[in-house]
């Protein structure tokens, strides 16, 4: 509004009534935000999501502002896939999706999480159960669901916890598990992430809050492809490619995260070959 002299109309506004109580609420609905600095572009992203995924249907994206947008699914099936089945990029860059909400206005939603799976590596046994999954999950981020039995427990080589991490913090790559505040040493836990997006490997972040990376360059590499983890259990070996295929016709899927078609740039580290 800024300086405006509203006349005496526009200062008295309009009434809401009837018009809230009858609002409709979209089916198999969500909004989404691409984290890049470039313009987005809907019909690449469409494109690009629709394969990337593996929708059985037609979905249609709008944009609704600063690289914002709607997408509404032509069932529950690919809602459901899409929401809960993984962790989306475009171009290199982390796809941040949400439940639709009608009653926020597009500039106004908040892109700061995403939702995945952590991997606890070689925990005790008394360790492997919900208690620690709750209590693990939500130092790494948010605590949303733990792969156990009914019993709580959980089995296998790694705890799995599903947790919502801020984009623009640092991945956890393990954790010191102490008995005490007073304990000086505690026993270094490795953590691993299935289907990451792409991130930065000089600071851990899947989205620079300042466009750029901020970190001082390190003489090791603090981050890498090590974090990955392959993104399902007893996973059987990828069937032979087949000759025909050029590699340049095909989207690859490589260490459990969704490579879309498009330029070899990386937007997160410029100076690095993407892979
Ligand atoms: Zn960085």
């Amino acid at each position: 509004m800024g300086d405006l002299l509203l006349t005496d109309k526009e200062a008295t506004g309009l009434v809401i009534k009837d018009a809230w109580t009858t609002r409709i609420q979209p089916r198999w609905a969500a909004v989404g935000m691409v984290c890049s600095p470039h313009k987005l572009v809907i019909g690449a992203l469409e494109r690009a999501l629709h394969r990337a995924c593996g929708l059985h249907h037609a979905a249609t994206f709008r944009e609704i502002g600063e690289n914002r947008f709607v997408v509404k699914f032509s069932s529950e099936g690919d809602y459901r896939h899409v929401m809960k089945g993984g962790t989306w990029q475009f171009d290199f860059n982390v796809v941040l999706l949400k439940k639709f909400d009608g009653a926020i206005r597009p500039s106004d939603m908040v892109f700061d999480e995403l939702e995945l799976w952590a991997r606890v590596l070689d925990l005790p046994m008394d360790m492997m159960n919900r208690a620690y999954g709750e209590l693990i999950g939500d130092w790494i981020g948010k605590f949303i669901s733990v792969e156990t039995d009914e019993d709580g427990m959980a089995w296998g080589k790694d705890l799995r916890i599903r947790v919502a991490v801020k984009v623009d913090q640092p991945l956890m790559r393990g954790v010191f598990l102490r008995m005490s505040s007073d304990e000086a040493d505690g026993t270094w836990f490795d953590i691993k992430y299935e289907k990451v997006p792409h991130f930065c490997f000089d600071c851990g972040r899947l989205v620079h809050a300042q466009g750029d990376c901020r970190a001082e360059k390190e003489e090791v590499q603090q981050w890498g492809e090590w974090l990955r983890a392959s993104p399902r259990r007893n996973q059987r070996p990828p069937p032979p490619v087949r000759p025909s295929v050029s590699s340049s016709s095909y989207t690859s899927r490589s260490a459990g995260t969704e490579m879309f078609r498009g330029r070899r740039r990386c937007v997160m580290c410029p100076k690095k070959e993407s892979v």
